[in-house]
């Protein structure tokens, strides 16, 4: 196997599930798995994680199609925005569709009537997001629609967040309100409202115990992470990812000699180099050029010098670091936090951007 590769703790994301559903409770959780589990790793993620999720989230059909292909048996919603063409995949693999608009909503009946199924979905409700679903103010015709189709079941009815992870949750509670809203439509209607309502991401599930019905949807922080700095941290979890690699080349880099494309560093005095491989390909972000830290033998190191597609070097100074020493890129005090920090960007995307080069390996403990 590869020098470079991630441990996913399967445990730990048990444990962090576990967390969740207690503070949840008695609502379900769907777990949420798209991005390959937040590059976790759905092959091994999954499975494992299954018995202990009431309903999984993928993003794509294609990745709920994969996930019937691994053999998932669990109901699959599929969160994204579908196109009418891709619908036969939903009755093909038993994935339940998001129906986000009323002509997606009416294509489903007619393709559900024609093949003699019914066709499960989630309506989506847009009360703020405006991404997908149909505005809480154009949700009459299309719960009236909803009623009408004989050959859809109408599950479940949602919505989705747009600022739940900070500490001002007024347009948090606006989505809310606005959801509550549609859904007492039903009761004008006289007709049950579905069976399964929900709205909670991880910001939610921590900050707005009012919003979450019958069912949460958790990410991040099933992997561990917060969706905000300033989140109130309300349920703990831990991450369960670390980043290993080990040095492929030891030298003693003089002054005079810049490192790496672009000379962007060089050494003041003579200093020992270590060479990783590992770079931007495996999801390494190239903007943390000169800001990331690793670890070696329980010590913090600089990256130093442009980061390559495949390699990367760190100042180690005076200490013996030799070839097969082995390196920690995240873990033992590095964080997907810190990572956002260098790279500039959200705690969600290094995990999401740990490529397919990179080896997944699942332990228990
Ligand atoms: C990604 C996603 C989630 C999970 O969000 P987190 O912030 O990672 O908890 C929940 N619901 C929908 C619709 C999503 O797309």
């Amino acid at each position: 196997m590869r020098p470079t590769y991630v441990k996913i703790n399967l445990s730990q994301l048990q444990r962090n599930l576990g967390a969740i559903r207690a503070h949840v409770a008695p609502a379900k959780v769907l777990a949420v798995v798209k991005a390959n589990a937040y590059g976790h790793g759905v092959d091994g993620v999954v499975p494992f994680l299954e018995p202990f999720a009431d309903y999984l989230g993928v993003a794509l059909v294609e990745e709920g199609i994969y996930l019937r292909e691994l053999g998932i048996k669990k109901p699959i919603l599929v969160m994204g925005g579908t196109l009418a063409e891709q619908l036969p995949a939903f009755l093909e693999h038993d994935l339940t569709l998001t129906a986000s608009s009323l002509d997606l909503l009416r294509a489903a009946e007619q393709l559900a009537e024609s093949a003699g199924k019914r066709l499960r979905t989630h309506l989506k409700i847009d009360t703020g997001m405006e991404r997908v679903g149909v505005r809480d103010t154009d949700a009459k015709p299309f719960i009236e629609t909803s009623l009408a189709c004989r050959h859809i079941e109408v599950e479940g009815i949602y919505t989705h967040l747009a600022n739940s992870e900070v500490p001002d949750l007024i347009h948090a509670r606006l989505q809310l309100e606005r959801f509550q809203s549609v859904l007492a439509l039903y009761d004008k209607f006289g007709a049950p409202t579905p069976a399964l309502r929900h709205m909670c991401n991880s910001g939610g599930i921590l900050q707005l115990p009012e919003g979450h019905f019958d069912m949460v949807r958790p990410g991040i922080m099933l992997y561990g992470y917060y969706p905000g700095e300033d989140v109130q941290r309300t349920v703990e979890v831990k991450p369960a990812l670390t980043w290993h690699s080990r040095v492929v080349y030891s030298k003693i880099t003089p002054p005079g000699r810049p490192v790496s494309y672009g000379s962007l560093w060089q050494a003041e005095v003579p200093t020992r180099l270590v060479t990783v491989p590992c770079g931007y390909d495996d999801g390494y972000f190239r903007n943390m050029t000169n800001r990331a830290r690793v670890v070696i033998g329980g010590k913090s190191y600089p990256q130093v010098g442009r980061i390559c597609m495949d390699q990367f070097m760190v100042d180690v100074g005076n200490d013996d670091v030799q070839v097969g020493d082995e390196v920690i890129l995240l873990g033992q005090g590095i964080s997907s936090d810190d990572f956002a920090l260098w790279a500039g960007t959200n705690n969600y995307e290094p995990l999401t951007n740990i490529s397919a080069r990179v080896p997944r390996v699942f332990v228990t403990e």
